[in-house]
């Protein structure tokens, strides 16, 4: 299969071949083969893809054919709307229309919008106009109450990471938002999972919707290997040092329960002569963009993030993601391992487990319908008897408290009640 046998029209194929030459996209990936066709059709669709399938230059292309051959152009009115969950995807999904329209013909004005930085320069931005908008959805509805722009021209609308849109509680926005866009348009929904809640929007949304499904590893030539490493929770941050220079690890993305834990552990590691940064919602965005950035050009090794960067961070060939905590959902234990093995690269996602959350492994993995092979490393093997019960791991192997929980007080009492054994 190749990208001139999608559907595209003359005018815009050899601007696109161009720019896909540039990015080093020979051929198209699952989702690109079988998207593209019917999006260029005018059919709604339905996308099954995790990030890291290609499913930005999917929808992407099919849009700046449609805006670019709309024989109304009238510039500057919005007529592609992209919701996304956060503000990484918002930037990177933004970059990706920008340079994928380089080189047609007509000129397209792609505006990137989302919160934790000051509107000012949004708005000001907007002024002259945009073809396509990539927005997040708190931000959009503040653009819209300044007048800052209106959706009442929207042709297409795509939902990307709808799933993680209504796990990050957008709902309601979304739900006024549907409200200011013209009822005869495409849509278009990407969602790596169909929790009910995303099949019931599905359903309301879409009409005759095509649905496309690809299951990221299998079809997209992406193999990422999983492990499984048994370890206590207290030796996590040494066993990754150890790995790092063993297994010779060039960069890797950790994935922790809390801000609190990226920040402790990417302090540790920098003690460790790694050179690492925590990446987390509390951060500035220009410290969230600046980490990114170093780990783009491998100034850090290591990023140690929560799972607000289990959604749209996209480095190429990011070969390890480690599990440092479990995360708590099936659907974000998805969606970071989505973080390596990227559209047709291999890649390997190791969870740590200990043996307080070795029965939350076994429920992922039984959710997942998978099984990781368990493994110990040499002088790494966890302690007979499981961890010690002061600085207890949380369920998902969180960071340690220093105060005993009732079960560690029982535990304890138990203890002490032991008859002592005698002497052999
Ligand atoms: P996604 O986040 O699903 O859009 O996937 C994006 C990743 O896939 C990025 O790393 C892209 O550079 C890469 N990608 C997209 N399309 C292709 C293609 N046809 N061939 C190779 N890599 C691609």
């Amino acid at each position: 299969m190749s990208f001139s046998s999608l559907g595209f029209s003359p005018a815009q194929l050899p601007a696109f071949l161009r720019a896909l030459a540039e990015k080093g996209y020979l051929a198209p990936t699952a989702i690109q083969s079988a998207a593209i066709p019917a999006i260029l059709q005018g059919c709604d669709v339905v996308g099954s893809a995790q990030t890291g399938s290609g499913k930005t230059v999917a929808f992407a292309l099919p849009l700046l054919q449609q805006l670019a051959e709309a024989p109304l152009h009238s510039p500057g009115r919005v007529r592609g709307l992209i919701l996304v969950p956060t503000r990484e995807l918002a930037m990177q999904v933004g970059e990706a229309i920008v340079s994928l329209a380089r080189y047609l013909p007509r000129r397209m004005r792609v505006a990137v919008v989302f919160g934790g930085v000051s509107i000012n320069p949004q708005m000001m931005a907007l002024r002259g106009g945009a073809d396509i908008i990539v927005a997040t959805p708190g931000r959009l509805l503040d653009l819209i109450n300044h007048n800052a722009l209106s959706l009442a021209s929207v042709s297409t609308l795509v939902l990307d990471e709808a799933d993680r849109l209504l796990d990050l509680g957008f709902g309601e926005e979304l739900d006024r938002i549907l409200r200011q866009i013209p009822a005869q348009r495409q849509n278009l929904f990407f969602s790596a999972t169909f929790p009910p809640a995303i099949e019931a929007l599905a359903a309301t949304l879409l009409h005759q919707s095509v649905r496309i499904e690809v299951r990221a590893t299998a079809q997209t030539g992406s193999d990422i290997r999983q492990r499984a490493i048994e370890v206590d929770a207290g030796r996590r941050t040494q066993l990754l040092c150890h790995l790092v220079r063993s297994e010779g690890w060039s960069r890797v993305l950790v994935f922790v329960a809390t801000r609190h834990a990226a920040e402790i552990v990417a302090d540790k590691l920098r003690k460790a002569g790694i050179a690492a940064e925590p990446f987390h919602s509390e951060l500035s965005q220009g410290k969230r963009t600046q980490v990114l950035l170093d780990f783009r050009q491998k100034v850090l090794q290591m990023v140690v993030a929560t799972d607000v960067a289990a959604r749209g961070i996209d480095i190429a060939k990011m070969p390890v993601v480690v599990n440092y905590d479990l995360p708590r959902s099936t659907v974000d234990y998805t969606h970071r391992i989505g973080r390596t093995g990227r559209a047709g690269e291999s890649g390997m996602a190791v969870s740590f487990v200990s043996a307080r959350t070795a029965a939350h492994l076994r429920l992922i993995e039984k959710r997942q319908r998978m099984g990781v092979p368990r493994e110990q490393v040499a002088g790494f093997e966890p302690a007979r008897g499981g961890e010690s019960s002061t600085g207890a791991a949380a369920p998902t192997g969180g960071i340690k408290s220093k105060r005993p929980s009732r079960k560690d007080k029982l535990r304890e009492a138990a203890a002490r009640l032991q008859v002592p054994q005698p002497k052999e």
